[in-house]
């Protein structure tokens, strides 16, 4: 409608024009050089219309041809991204079923159509890394690697990947640590970078990469084996006092850091904090470690008042560890109904190990001295004590290998905290890089 009225308009200005100019008689001469051209004024006003005409019809078939060609590049593009995303689910699915060199064939044909793309790139990585061309692989994430914003962060994650699969630690850790700048809670980076610093005897940074806790969870023991190991390297007594107190505070039931901390009270001299320290010890864990601190006799120390002050502080604490070590302090007095209540209490406890048996034998043998009842009842006990189970040691929760002195990390597989006194070896899974893919 409203362009019909645009055209009558113009059509009116033209008549209106056209009949102006033929009321006024005139003419239009044109001379160049030689040449002269006249010509009525209404014959030039026509030949101007019909130019004017001409040319518009020609803006009019430029306006088309080139609508024309843009909606032809558009229908191509289209139908590039349509075949490009149906080369990357391809590719998606030859990953899921594991068949590496058709993931990377639709990876590469998608990176065709759609260009060096973040998703691409991804995709391309991985398909060339399942399909084993680790140079294709280490490209495509170092180019994804290299971008700015969206992708990047993914980039270091299949480079650290690669890197762990070859076993270049140097590699894998320059990769969690540039993906670590990007995402500071990256649980795989943080794992690379823990091991790194674990490795090079970096405590303090170690610590910095685990969450705070409190009471014996995992991570508590984590942090208390790194307090520990950071106390054993500190020069300053102060300082590694205020480790171990933490170490303590971090894994209540861990008692290599108890007996750390009253040793260390001990060689200050700070005798009731260290006693205090024992006590507090002994209460949260059981532990020969911490049973043997506290039979450790004073100087000149008669056995009489050591089997008694074993005996209270036994009484006061509880523990078959302590009652076996008041058992053995009665033994070393000559209490010998002393000794056997202490035994039967540590049975009690629970204690039924060779430690138990061959307290009885030795009580026996000192007991009856000389007699035919020592030689029967010792010799019952060591038979006992051959066929009784071992003592306890610490056991690797994360590889199950055993030994009999803690370390802040396990000498055979080296994860930190992981040992646990007596336990039985419940294998947890070690912390690995997570799938590149959900799901894959
Ligand atoms: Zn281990």
């Amino acid at each position: 409608m409203r362009r019909a009225l645009v055209v009558l308009l113009v059509l009116a200005l033209a008549a209106a024009a056209a009949l102006w100019i033929a009321d006024r008689p005139g003419t239009v001469a044109l001379s160049v050089a030689d040449l002269a051209v006249e010509a009525p004024l209404w014959l030039v006003g026509l030949g101007l219309a019909l130019l004017l005409i001409v040319f518009s019809g020609l803006v009019w078939l430029l306006a088309r041809l080139r609508g024309w060609l843009q909606r032809r590049r558009l229908k191509r593009a289209l139908r590039h991204r349509d075949d490009g995303d149906a080369a990357v689910v391809a590719a998606l699915e030859a990953l899921a079923a594991g068949d590496g060199p058709a993931a990377l064939k639709n990876g590469r044909r998608a990176r065709k159509l759609l260009g060096d793309t973040p998703l691409t790139l991804l995709l391309t990585g991985h398909a060339a890394r399942a399909a084993g061309e680790i140079e294709t692989a280490e490209q495509s994430f170092r180019s994804l690697a290299g971008r700015k914003g969206a992708g990047a962060f993914l980039g270091h994650r299949g480079l650290a990947q690669l890197a762990v699969e070859r076993g270049s630690q140097g590699e894998a850790v320059e990769a969690a640590k540039a993906a670590l700048s990007l995402r500071p809670n990256a649980g795989w980076a943080q794992a690379i970078a823990f091991g790194d610093s674990v490795r090079h005897h970096d405590w303090q940074g170690a610590l910095r990469l685990l969450p705070e806790a409190r009471g014996d969870s995992e991570t508590g023991y984590r942090r208390a084996a790194l307090l520990l190991a950071a106390a054993g390297e500190e020069t300053d007594a102060t300082a590694a006092q205020r480790l171990e107190e933490e170490a303590v505070s971090a894994a209540p039931g861990l008692a290599p850091a108890h007996a750390a901390l009253v040793r260390r009270l001990r060689a200050a001299e700070r005798t009731r904090a260290a006693d205090k320290a024992l006590e507090r010890g002994l209460a949260a864990a059981s532990h020969p470690v911490l049973a043997a601190l506290a039979v450790e006799a004073s100087p000149g120390e008669p056995k009489g008042s050591r089997a008694r002050r074993v005996a209270s502080l036994a009484g006061q604490v509880g523990g078959a560890e302590m009652a076996l070590a008041a058992a053995r302090a009665a033994l070393e007095a000559e209490q010998w109904a002393e000794a056997r209540r202490w035994v039967e209490r540590g049975r009690a406890g629970g204690l039924e190990d060779r430690r138990l048996h061959v307290l009885l034998a030795e009580l026996a043998e000192r007991e009856f001295a000389g007699t035919e009842r020592a030689r029967i009842e010792a010799e019952a006990h060591w038979r006992d004590a051959a066929t009784a189970p071992a003592e306890p040691v610490w056991t690797c929760t994360a590889c199950g290998a055993t030994q009999p002195e803690w370390t802040p990390a396990c000498t055979n597989c080296g994860t930190v905290g992981s040992l646990r006194w007596g336990e039985a070896a419940a294998i947890a899974p070690r912390l690995a890089l997570p799938a590149p893919i959900p799901g894959l």
